[in-house]
């Protein structure tokens, strides 16, 4: 991945994410599009999994390093495709 364009306030603390610094994001994925950012968080305020999960949505959770108001290296914390669901 090329990074995702994100934020750079915590949505939980409001903390400024600096430059170089790593972050967290709540990304939904679409197919032509990527991932498309929802929530972005500092590194101590990013939760561990995704929660509340939407149902029937492609979603994850992201943790990068925050460089040039992009995401970068991201890797996928915890991801809640549809296919998924339990009934
Ligand atoms: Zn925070």
């Amino acid at each position: 991945m090329n990074g995702v364009g994100t934020g750079h306030i915590c949505d939980s603390c409001n903390k400024r994410i600096q430059h170089g610094d790593k972050a967290g994001l709540y990304a939904t994925w679409y197919d032509e599009g990527g991932w498309t950012p929802r929530r972005t968080w500092c590194l101590d305020c990013c939760p561990e999994s995704v929660y509340p999960s939407t149902e029937g949505a492609d979603e994850a959770i992201l943790v990068g390093v925050f460089f040039s108001h992009r995401l970068a290296g991201i890797r996928v914390r915890d991801r809640s495709t549809p296919e998924e669901e339990r009934c």
